[in-house]
Protein backbone atom coordinates (compact mmCIF):
# COMPACT_ATOMS: atom_id res chain seq x y z
CA UNK A 1 0.00 0.00 0.00
CA UNK A 2 2.88 2.31 0.46
CA UNK A 3 4.16 2.11 -3.31
CA UNK A 4 0.51 3.45 -4.23
CA UNK A 5 0.56 6.06 -2.03
CA UNK A 6 4.00 7.12 -2.82
CA UNK A 7 2.87 6.99 -6.25
CA UNK A 8 -0.62 8.73 -5.63
CA UNK A 9 2.03 11.63 -3.85
CA UNK A 10 3.91 11.62 -7.04
CA UNK A 11 1.34 11.55 -9.81
CA UNK A 12 -1.49 12.91 -7.87
CA UNK A 13 -3.58 10.45 -9.73
CA UNK A 14 -4.37 6.68 -9.47
CA UNK A 15 -6.46 4.03 -11.80
CA UNK A 16 -10.06 3.30 -10.59
CA UNK A 17 -8.39 -0.62 -10.28
CA UNK A 18 -5.62 0.86 -7.99
CA UNK A 19 -7.79 3.17 -6.19
CA UNK A 20 -9.83 0.20 -5.14
CA UNK A 21 -6.76 -2.13 -3.90
CA UNK A 22 -5.84 0.92 -1.65
CA UNK A 23 -8.87 1.31 -0.41
CA UNK A 24 -9.65 -2.47 0.40
CA UNK A 25 -6.45 -2.77 1.50
CA UNK A 26 -5.70 -0.39 4.17
CA UNK A 27 -4.66 -0.96 7.49
CA UNK A 28 -3.26 0.99 10.45
CA UNK A 29 0.42 1.50 9.49
CA UNK A 30 -0.56 2.48 5.90
CA UNK A 31 -3.27 4.70 7.43
CA UNK A 32 -0.55 6.37 9.49
CA UNK A 33 2.09 6.76 6.34
CA UNK A 34 -0.76 8.31 4.71
CA UNK A 35 -1.80 10.96 7.15
CA UNK A 36 1.75 11.87 7.80
CA UNK A 37 2.02 13.13 3.85
CA UNK A 38 -1.23 14.64 4.01
CA UNK A 39 -0.42 16.82 7.16
CA UNK A 40 3.18 17.34 5.16
CA UNK A 41 1.77 18.85 2.10
CA UNK A 42 -1.21 20.28 3.67
CA UNK A 43 1.98 22.48 6.07
CA UNK A 44 3.69 23.52 2.84
CA UNK A 45 0.68 25.21 1.59
CA UNK A 46 -1.64 26.62 4.39
CA UNK A 47 0.86 25.97 7.05
CA UNK A 48 -0.78 25.45 10.91
CA UNK A 49 -3.90 27.38 9.96
CA UNK A 50 -7.22 26.72 9.99
CA UNK A 51 -9.85 28.44 8.17
CA UNK A 52 -13.35 29.13 10.03
CA UNK A 53 -16.69 29.25 8.07
CA UNK A 54 -19.75 30.58 10.11
CA UNK A 55 -22.33 27.92 8.77
CA UNK A 56 -26.14 29.56 8.76
CA UNK A 57 -28.86 27.28 8.05
CA UNK A 58 -31.55 29.80 6.91
CA UNK A 59 -34.37 27.22 6.09
CA UNK A 60 -35.02 23.59 6.19
CA UNK A 61 -38.16 23.23 3.74
CA UNK A 62 -37.01 21.22 1.02
CA UNK A 63 -38.60 20.03 -1.82
CA UNK A 64 -36.21 17.11 -2.51
CA UNK A 65 -36.65 13.91 -1.16
CA UNK A 66 -32.99 12.41 -0.90
CA UNK A 67 -33.44 8.87 1.16
CA UNK A 68 -30.81 9.58 3.28
CA UNK A 69 -31.88 13.24 4.53
CA UNK A 70 -33.88 14.37 7.63
CA UNK A 71 -35.52 17.46 6.15
CA UNK A 72 -36.35 15.19 3.01
CA UNK A 73 -39.68 16.68 1.60
CA UNK A 74 -41.71 13.48 2.91
CA UNK A 75 -40.32 13.45 6.74
CA UNK A 76 -43.51 14.94 8.80
CA UNK A 77 -42.20 15.04 11.63
CA UNK A 78 -39.25 17.48 10.24
CA UNK A 79 -40.66 21.26 12.29
CA UNK A 80 -40.37 23.43 9.50
CA UNK A 81 -38.49 27.18 9.66
CA UNK A 82 -37.19 29.81 7.39
CA UNK A 83 -35.09 33.04 7.89
CA UNK A 84 -35.34 36.07 6.72
CA UNK A 85 -32.98 38.59 5.32
CA UNK A 86 -32.88 40.70 8.72
CA UNK A 87 -32.48 37.44 10.77
CA UNK A 88 -29.61 36.12 7.86
CA UNK A 89 -27.99 39.85 8.47
CA UNK A 90 -28.09 39.30 12.04
CA UNK A 91 -25.92 36.03 12.37
CA UNK A 92 -23.83 37.86 10.18
CA UNK A 93 -23.07 40.63 12.52
CA UNK A 94 -22.91 38.20 15.04
CA UNK A 95 -20.14 36.00 13.19
CA UNK A 96 -18.52 39.42 11.94
CA UNK A 97 -17.71 40.54 15.44
CA UNK A 98 -16.56 36.42 16.29
CA UNK A 99 -13.80 36.70 13.73
CA UNK A 100 -15.46 34.86 10.60
CA UNK A 101 -14.75 36.11 7.37
CA UNK A 102 -16.79 33.80 5.23
CA UNK A 103 -20.70 32.73 5.40
CA UNK A 104 -22.36 29.92 4.78
CA UNK A 105 -25.83 29.65 3.68
CA UNK A 106 -26.89 26.75 3.44
CA UNK A 107 -30.48 25.30 3.02
CA UNK A 108 -32.93 22.80 1.97
CA UNK A 109 -34.29 23.37 -1.62
CA UNK A 110 -36.56 25.96 -1.19
CA UNK A 111 -38.22 27.86 -3.63
CA UNK A 112 -39.87 30.44 -1.39
CA UNK A 113 -36.10 31.70 -2.13
CA UNK A 114 -36.60 33.67 -5.69
CA UNK A 115 -34.08 34.91 -7.46
CA UNK A 116 -34.69 38.07 -6.35
CA UNK A 117 -35.12 37.59 -2.71
CA UNK A 118 -31.26 35.39 -3.06
CA UNK A 119 -29.61 38.19 -5.02
CA UNK A 120 -30.61 41.16 -2.49
CA UNK A 121 -29.12 38.87 0.81
CA UNK A 122 -26.24 38.39 -0.71
CA UNK A 123 -25.39 41.95 -2.33
CA UNK A 124 -26.45 43.16 1.24
CA UNK A 125 -23.94 40.63 2.96
CA UNK A 126 -21.48 41.99 0.57
CA UNK A 127 -22.27 45.38 0.66
CA UNK A 128 -22.05 44.93 4.83
CA UNK A 129 -19.14 43.15 4.96
CA UNK A 130 -16.90 43.47 1.26
CA UNK A 131 -14.36 41.88 3.14
CA UNK A 132 -15.88 38.91 3.92
CA UNK A 133 -16.38 35.97 1.37
CA UNK A 134 -20.44 34.15 0.87
CA UNK A 135 -20.46 30.29 0.05
CA UNK A 136 -23.71 29.30 -1.16
CA UNK A 137 -25.19 25.75 -0.46
CA UNK A 138 -28.22 25.47 -1.79
CA UNK A 139 -28.40 22.82 -4.07
CA UNK A 140 -29.77 22.09 -8.06
CA UNK A 141 -29.86 25.36 -9.72
CA UNK A 142 -30.23 26.77 -13.51
CA UNK A 143 -27.00 28.20 -15.07
CA UNK A 144 -28.91 31.39 -15.44
CA UNK A 145 -30.01 31.41 -11.97
CA UNK A 146 -26.15 30.24 -10.69
CA UNK A 147 -24.81 33.51 -12.72
CA UNK A 148 -27.40 35.79 -11.05
CA UNK A 149 -25.81 34.82 -7.44
CA UNK A 150 -22.52 35.32 -9.08
CA UNK A 151 -23.25 38.51 -10.25
CA UNK A 152 -24.96 39.95 -6.91
CA UNK A 153 -21.38 38.77 -4.94
CA UNK A 154 -21.36 34.98 -4.10
CA UNK A 155 -18.04 33.74 -4.27
CA UNK A 156 -18.14 30.05 -3.51
CA UNK A 157 -20.59 27.32 -3.89
CA UNK A 158 -20.94 23.80 -1.89
CA UNK A 159 -22.80 21.04 -3.99
CA UNK A 160 -21.82 17.31 -3.15
CA UNK A 161 -21.91 15.10 -6.05
CA UNK A 162 -23.50 12.74 -3.33
CA UNK A 163 -22.14 9.51 -5.78
CA UNK A 164 -20.48 9.50 -8.81
CA UNK A 165 -21.38 6.02 -9.47
CA UNK A 166 -25.04 6.03 -11.69
CA UNK A 167 -26.70 2.72 -9.77
CA UNK A 168 -25.53 4.19 -6.57
CA UNK A 169 -27.23 7.48 -7.15
CA UNK A 170 -30.31 6.05 -8.27
CA UNK A 171 -30.30 4.24 -5.02
CA UNK A 172 -29.80 6.99 -2.76
CA UNK A 173 -32.24 9.56 -4.07
CA UNK A 174 -35.81 9.49 -6.06
CA UNK A 175 -36.29 9.35 -10.09
CA UNK A 176 -36.58 13.09 -10.25
CA UNK A 177 -32.96 13.16 -9.07
CA UNK A 178 -30.36 12.19 -11.65
CA UNK A 179 -26.29 12.21 -11.33
CA UNK A 180 -26.18 14.01 -14.36
CA UNK A 181 -27.65 17.17 -13.72
CA UNK A 182 -25.88 17.32 -10.25
CA UNK A 183 -22.87 17.20 -12.55
CA UNK A 184 -23.65 19.81 -14.93
CA UNK A 185 -24.71 21.90 -12.20
CA UNK A 186 -21.13 21.49 -10.91
CA UNK A 187 -19.68 22.27 -14.27
CA UNK A 188 -21.66 25.24 -14.82
CA UNK A 189 -20.65 26.79 -10.99
CA UNK A 190 -17.10 26.44 -12.38
CA UNK A 191 -17.60 27.72 -15.57
CA UNK A 192 -19.13 30.82 -14.22
CA UNK A 193 -16.46 31.60 -12.18
CA UNK A 194 -17.72 30.28 -7.95
CA UNK A 195 -14.73 28.61 -6.28
CA UNK A 196 -16.87 24.86 -6.23
CA UNK A 197 -16.61 22.43 -3.55
CA UNK A 198 -17.81 19.05 -3.63
CA UNK A 199 -17.96 15.59 -1.75
CA UNK A 200 -19.61 12.38 -0.47
CA UNK A 201 -20.60 10.75 2.02
CA UNK A 202 -18.99 8.18 3.44
CA UNK A 203 -20.81 4.79 4.33
CA UNK A 204 -23.65 5.61 2.61
CA UNK A 205 -25.74 3.07 1.54
CA UNK A 206 -24.85 0.56 -0.65
CA UNK A 207 -21.58 2.03 -0.91
CA UNK A 208 -18.26 0.16 -2.23
CA UNK A 209 -15.27 0.46 -2.54
CA UNK A 210 -15.32 0.55 -6.38
CA UNK A 211 -18.01 3.80 -5.82
CA UNK A 212 -15.51 5.63 -4.27
CA UNK A 213 -13.04 4.75 -6.64
CA UNK A 214 -15.78 6.56 -8.82
CA UNK A 215 -16.00 8.99 -6.17
CA UNK A 216 -12.07 9.76 -6.48
CA UNK A 217 -12.13 10.09 -10.41
CA UNK A 218 -14.79 12.23 -10.89
CA UNK A 219 -13.38 14.58 -8.34
CA UNK A 220 -10.03 13.97 -10.32
CA UNK A 221 -11.45 15.17 -13.00
CA UNK A 222 -13.55 18.45 -11.61
CA UNK A 223 -10.70 19.72 -9.78
CA UNK A 224 -12.62 21.44 -7.72
CA UNK A 225 -11.31 24.31 -4.69
CA UNK A 226 -13.17 22.21 -2.00
CA UNK A 227 -13.94 18.71 -0.91
CA UNK A 228 -16.20 18.12 2.01
CA UNK A 229 -16.55 14.89 2.98
CA UNK A 230 -18.38 13.02 6.41
CA UNK A 231 -19.69 9.83 7.79
CA UNK A 232 -23.34 9.14 6.80
CA UNK A 233 -25.35 9.17 9.63
CA UNK A 234 -29.19 7.66 9.50
CA UNK A 235 -32.30 9.78 10.77
CA UNK A 236 -35.09 7.91 12.21
CA UNK A 237 -37.68 9.26 10.15
CA UNK A 238 -36.01 8.46 6.60
CA UNK A 239 -36.06 5.45 4.65
CA UNK A 240 -32.94 4.95 5.45
CA UNK A 241 -32.94 4.60 9.44
CA UNK A 242 -32.39 1.25 9.96
CA UNK A 243 -28.92 1.66 7.87
CA UNK A 244 -25.15 1.34 9.76
CA UNK A 245 -23.55 4.62 10.12
CA UNK A 246 -20.06 5.46 8.11
CA UNK A 247 -17.01 5.03 9.48
CA UNK A 248 -14.76 7.77 10.83
CA UNK A 249 -11.42 5.58 10.13
CA UNK A 250 -12.26 5.36 6.81
CA UNK A 251 -13.58 8.96 6.53
CA UNK A 252 -10.23 9.41 7.68
CA UNK A 253 -8.18 7.97 4.98
CA UNK A 254 -10.63 9.02 2.38
CA UNK A 255 -9.91 13.09 3.78
CA UNK A 256 -6.13 11.66 3.44
CA UNK A 257 -6.13 10.64 -0.02
CA UNK A 258 -8.03 13.62 -1.30
CA UNK A 259 -5.03 15.86 0.03
CA UNK A 260 -2.62 13.86 -1.77
CA UNK A 261 -4.45 13.71 -4.73
CA UNK A 262 -5.80 18.06 -4.72
CA UNK A 263 -3.28 19.18 -2.75
CA UNK A 264 -4.86 22.86 -2.45
CA UNK A 265 -8.11 22.29 -1.77
CA UNK A 266 -10.03 23.20 1.56
CA UNK A 267 -11.13 20.50 3.19
CA UNK A 268 -13.75 20.20 5.72
CA UNK A 269 -13.32 18.20 9.44
CA UNK A 270 -17.37 18.29 9.07
CA UNK A 271 -19.01 18.12 12.08
CA UNK A 272 -21.05 14.79 11.30
CA UNK A 273 -17.06 13.52 11.67
CA UNK A 274 -17.68 15.13 15.33
CA UNK A 275 -20.75 13.77 15.70
CA UNK A 276 -19.66 10.18 15.38
CA UNK A 277 -16.44 10.85 17.34
CA UNK A 278 -15.60 13.84 20.42
CA UNK A 279 -12.37 14.17 19.03
CA UNK A 280 -13.83 13.78 15.06
CA UNK A 281 -12.66 17.37 14.03
CA UNK A 282 -9.46 16.95 15.28
CA UNK A 283 -8.72 13.88 14.21
CA UNK A 284 -9.97 15.67 10.63
CA UNK A 285 -7.39 17.88 10.66
CA UNK A 286 -4.62 15.60 11.69
CA UNK A 287 -5.47 13.59 8.49
CA UNK A 288 -4.80 16.96 6.10
CA UNK A 289 -8.32 18.55 6.56
CA UNK A 290 -7.95 22.50 6.89
CA UNK A 291 -11.52 23.57 7.22
CA UNK A 292 -14.25 23.86 10.13
CA UNK A 293 -17.50 25.21 10.26
CA UNK A 294 -19.11 26.20 13.41
CA UNK A 295 -22.75 26.82 13.56
CA UNK A 296 -24.09 30.47 13.65
CA UNK A 297 -27.29 29.44 12.57
CA UNK A 298 -29.76 30.85 15.87
CA UNK A 299 -30.06 28.62 19.01
CA UNK A 300 -33.47 28.51 18.29
CA UNK A 301 -34.06 26.90 15.27
CA UNK A 302 -30.78 24.66 15.63
CA UNK A 303 -32.32 21.49 16.54
CA UNK A 304 -35.32 22.22 13.59
CA UNK A 305 -31.83 21.54 10.83
CA UNK A 306 -31.45 17.54 11.60
CA UNK A 307 -30.13 16.18 8.83
CA UNK A 308 -28.76 13.14 10.66
CA UNK A 309 -29.68 11.91 14.25
CA UNK A 310 -27.60 13.19 17.44
CA UNK A 311 -26.21 16.24 15.82
CA UNK A 312 -23.88 18.03 18.01
CA UNK A 313 -23.32 22.07 18.77
CA UNK A 314 -27.18 22.30 18.84
CA UNK A 315 -27.42 23.74 21.86
CA UNK A 316 -24.77 25.89 22.33
CA UNK A 317 -24.66 30.12 21.61
CA UNK A 318 -22.32 30.47 18.32
CA UNK A 319 -19.83 32.55 20.41
CA UNK A 320 -19.39 28.91 22.20
CA UNK A 321 -19.46 27.06 19.07
CA UNK A 322 -16.13 29.49 17.82
CA UNK A 323 -14.72 29.70 20.91
CA UNK A 324 -14.60 25.62 21.28
CA UNK A 325 -13.48 25.22 18.21
CA UNK A 326 -10.25 27.81 18.75
CA UNK A 327 -9.00 25.84 21.70
CA UNK A 328 -9.96 22.15 20.07
CA UNK A 329 -7.54 23.66 17.09
CA UNK A 330 -5.08 24.97 19.72
CA UNK A 331 -5.41 21.68 21.93
CA UNK A 332 -3.48 19.90 18.37
CA UNK A 333 -0.97 22.40 17.34
CA UNK A 334 -3.10 24.33 14.68
CA UNK A 335 -4.29 28.13 14.78
CA UNK A 336 -7.44 29.38 13.80
CA UNK A 337 -7.04 32.30 11.93
CA UNK A 338 -9.51 35.24 11.00
CA UNK A 339 -9.38 35.63 6.92
CA UNK A 340 -11.60 34.68 4.67
CA UNK A 341 -9.67 31.82 3.86
CA UNK A 342 -9.37 31.37 0.27
CA UNK A 343 -7.80 28.32 -1.78
CA UNK A 344 -4.52 29.18 -2.03
CA UNK A 345 -3.29 28.33 -5.61
CA UNK A 346 0.16 27.42 -5.16
CA UNK A 347 1.51 24.71 -7.39
CA UNK A 348 3.66 22.53 -5.46
CA UNK A 349 3.78 19.70 -8.31
CA UNK A 350 2.61 20.02 -11.59
CA UNK A 351 -0.82 21.97 -12.42
CA UNK A 352 -4.00 19.85 -12.83
CA UNK A 353 -5.65 20.60 -16.07
CA UNK A 354 -8.19 23.13 -15.84
CA UNK A 355 -12.33 22.71 -16.75
CA UNK A 356 -11.74 24.57 -19.76
CA UNK A 357 -8.73 22.86 -20.96
CA UNK A 358 -10.57 19.51 -20.61
CA UNK A 359 -13.40 20.59 -22.71
N1 LIG B 1 -29.86 21.19 -0.31
C1 LIG B 1 -28.47 21.42 -0.51
C2 LIG B 1 -27.82 20.27 -1.28
O1 LIG B 1 -28.47 19.25 -1.49
O2 LIG B 1 -26.68 20.41 -1.68
C3 LIG B 1 -27.70 21.67 0.79
C4 LIG B 1 -28.20 21.02 2.02
S1 LIG B 1 -27.89 19.28 2.13
C5 LIG B 1 -28.85 18.85 3.52
C6 LIG B 1 -26.20 19.24 2.67
C7 LIG B 1 -25.50 17.89 2.75
O3 LIG B 1 -25.91 17.17 3.90
C8 LIG B 1 -25.74 16.92 1.63
O4 LIG B 1 -24.92 17.22 0.54
C9 LIG B 1 -25.45 15.56 2.26
O5 LIG B 1 -24.19 15.02 1.84
C10 LIG B 1 -25.43 15.86 3.76
N2 LIG B 1 -26.33 14.93 4.49
C11 LIG B 1 -27.66 14.83 4.32
N3 LIG B 1 -28.14 13.81 5.08
C12 LIG B 1 -27.08 13.27 5.73
C13 LIG B 1 -26.92 12.16 6.63
N4 LIG B 1 -27.97 11.41 6.99
N5 LIG B 1 -25.68 11.89 7.10
C14 LIG B 1 -24.62 12.65 6.72
N6 LIG B 1 -24.71 13.69 5.87
C15 LIG B 1 -25.92 14.00 5.37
Amino acid sequence: MIKLIDKLEATQSLSKEEWVELIDNRDKDSSEYLFEKARKIRHEIYENDVYIRGLIEFSNYCENDCFYCGIRRNNPYAQRYRLGKDEIMSCCKEGYELGFRTFVLQSGEDSYYTDDIMTEIISSIKEKYPDCAVTLSIGEKSKETYQKYFDAGADRYLLRHETACDVHYKKLHPPSLSLSNRKQCLFDLKEIGFQVGSGFMVGSPFQTSETLADDMLFLKELNPHMVGVGPFIPHHDTPFKGYPQGSVELTLFMIGLIRLMLPNALIPATTALGTLDTLGREKGIQAGANVVMPNLSPKDVRKKYLLYDNKICTGDEAAECRYCMQNRMKSIGYDVVVSRGDCKNINLRESLPDLKERK
